[in-house]
């Protein structure tokens, strides 16, 4: 039972949800059908994570007629920018001990290293992730009481990798949202305006870069930070304060300011104010933490 139990734990959500996809498919067929194009697609994305074998073994796929569907859509994988890629419950990721792989979220590239060979593919993305605040996922929550002792949820947010953490520009709480606010009918942000004020924000930006290869406040240089980042002396001694009470990093500090040049390109203002700043130095939840 016991073993079972571990077994099942270690088939990836996304594989399992897959395999059931298909046994759903496989039951509704009578007699022997082609796979469908779509689901080929869905089992060579899954391969490009968790290995043709171990893809194939869970799906009850054919080794071989995997790894072919793969070579072939192979060249459309490398084709940079993916959208944004969702990390549900970072603090239970395992990684395979025979794969290193290291993702270098500010340059753009993965590097897959295998006992002989060291691939670079190019690997453009947005990453966001999710975890609970503890294990019980009640901490901190007024709807609920946590069951957790602070040994117990020391030992979880310590599973987050730090320097994982620091190349992520913006850490929030998502506290639960109350009953009378979900059914609640008054104005809120909807997408359309939320859309406008992006849309503004990066046509500023576009301004602010021109046409060259730096597009967005995230992926602004040294001295284009330097440039585009100037702070009055409120704002300066702000940043200056939060960096020696927080212990933060050189590049939790580029962070800031761009976080804060962004909030404020979202307010149509041509300075990064102190209340700017203020909000991009609240963004920095986790360095509180670790
Ligand atoms: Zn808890």
């Amino acid at each position: 039972m016991r073993k079972r139990r571990r077994q099942s734990r270690e088939v990836p959500e996304a594989l399992r949800l897959a395999r059931r996809e298909l046994d759903r498919w496989r039951g509704r067929q009578s007699g022997r059908k082609r796979l469908p194009r779509e689901f080929w697609a869905k089992a060579v994305d899954l391969a490009r994570v968790h290995g043709v074998n171990r893809t194939a073994r869970t799906l009850g796929l054919e080794y071989v007629s995997l790894r072919q569907h793969l070579e072939r859509a192979g060249a459309a994988s490398l084709s940079p920018p993916v959208g944004p890629a969702f990390v549900e419950l970072l603090p239970g990721r395992r990684t395979d001990p025979g794969l290193s792989c290291t993702i270098e979220l500010e340059d753009g590239f993965v590097i897959v290293s295998r006992a002989k060979r060291t691939i670079q593919f190019p690997a453009q993305f947005m990453l966001v992730a999710a975890m609970n605040p503890c294990p019980c996922g009640y901490f901190g929550s007024n709807l609920r009481s946590c069951k957790c002792s602070p040994g117990q949820i020391a030992k979880y947010v310590a599973k987050v990798s730090g320097p994982l953490v620091d190349r992520i520009d913006i850490h929030i709480d998502v506290p639960a949202v109350a009953f009378s606010k979900l059914r609640s009918r008054a104005q809120q942000i909807n997408s359309d305006s939320l859309r406008a004020s992006v849309v503004a924000a990066r046509a500023r930006q576009t301004r602010r870069f021109g046409t060259g290869t730096v597009l967005t406040n995230a992926h602004m240089s040294h001295s284009q930070l330097e440039k585009s980042c100037k702070l009055d002396a409120t704002s300066e001694m702000m940043l200056k304060e939060a960096m020696m009470e927080l212990g933060l990093s050189a590049r939790a500090h580029d962070k800031i300011c761009k976080v804060a040049r962004t909030i404020a390109d979202l307010d149509t203002s041509d300075d990064i104010r102190a209340e700017h700043l203020a909000e991009a130095i609240g963004y920095r939840k986790f360095d509180r933490k670790l």
